[in-house]
């Protein structure tokens, strides 16, 4: 499949068409973003990583019938998928409360929740992206009430198989982030990658951080940390097989007092 031009270039993709209008492809760059891009950094590696382990679980999901966007796997860095237009929407399923739910609410940093919650918020960088309602999406026709029921169910096979997942392989899914987009016979399917850099994913016994927050965070052993991931998943046959890997400490930095 020849690459054409570039159609769109996100924070951590970018997205170049095809010989074939219904189909793009997607390149994982190695960019990684927080905090509404105010921080930035390049990490080597893991863009490698994210295609890798977004293939696995979209195909896993395929297989259980949750329609998505990859087609396959190109290369280290792409992946040919479904051009979609992105429901402006981003679905969050949380299972423990941690990052910006604790803070808007006050809830206890690591609470296990009763029961997965979904949260919608606005795909805007200039608003940075804010919580909306059910009743925003169909007041504004974001989405129309059967496609929003549909997408909440599929949100909760989606978790219920990810963290399924995880459980097995010693990984409690906190909570992740997903798109959906439409497809040019107007069909709603998963468009997004799913990978560290989208979940919150706490090793089981310890609650070490194999996930983004490790950059957000400034935890340092981020690409260290995917790899675990993509390890445990038996996707990447790494040494560590043999010998687990070990997360160095941050190093502590003397501040200087101000004289
Ligand atoms: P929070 O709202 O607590 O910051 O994030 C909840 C979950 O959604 C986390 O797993 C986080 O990684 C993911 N998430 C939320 N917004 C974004 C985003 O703009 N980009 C990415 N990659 N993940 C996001």
């Amino acid at each position: 499949m020849k690459k054409k031009k570039k159609l769109y270039e996100g924070k951590a993709k970018i997205i170049f068409a095809t010989e074939e209008k219904n189909l793009v492809i997607q390149h994982f760059k190695d960019d990684a973003t927080a905090f509404n891009n105010q921080k930035k950094s390049v990490i080597d590696g893991k863009g490698i990583l994210n295609n890798r382990i977004s293939e696995h679980i979209l195909n896993n999901l395929g297989q259980i019938g949750i329609k998505n966007h990859l087609v396959k796997r190109l290369n280290m860095r792409e992946q040919l998928v479904h051009h979609v237009k992105i429901i402006p929407i981003e679905f969050i399923v949380r299972n423990i409360a941690t990052g910006s739910l604790t803070k808007r609410l006050g809830i206890e940093d690591g609470s296990v929740l009763e029961r997965p919650l979904i949260e919608y918020c606005l795909k805007n960088d200039e608003l940075g992206d804010p919580i909306v309602s059910r009743e925003h999406i169909l007041t504004f026709n974001w989405l129309n009430i059967v496609e929003l029921d549909w997408i909440s169910k599929e949100l909760l096979r989606i978790n219920d198989f990810l963290q399924g997942m995880f459980r097995g392989i010693g990984i409690k899914l906190v909570d992740f982030k997903v798109e959906f987009g439409k497809t040019n016979e107007n069909k709603i399917i998963l468009a997004d990658e799913i990978s560290p850099d989208t979940c919150r994913l706490w090793d089981s016994s310890t609650e070490k951080k194999l996930d983004k927050d490790r950059f957000r965070q400034n935890l340092g052993n981020l690409v260290e940390a995917y790899q675990e991931v993509a390890r445990r998943l038996g996707i990447l046959h790494l040494e560590s097989n043999i010998r687990p890997i070990k997360f160095s400490k941050p190093t502590a930095v003397k501040l200087k007092k101000n004289k």
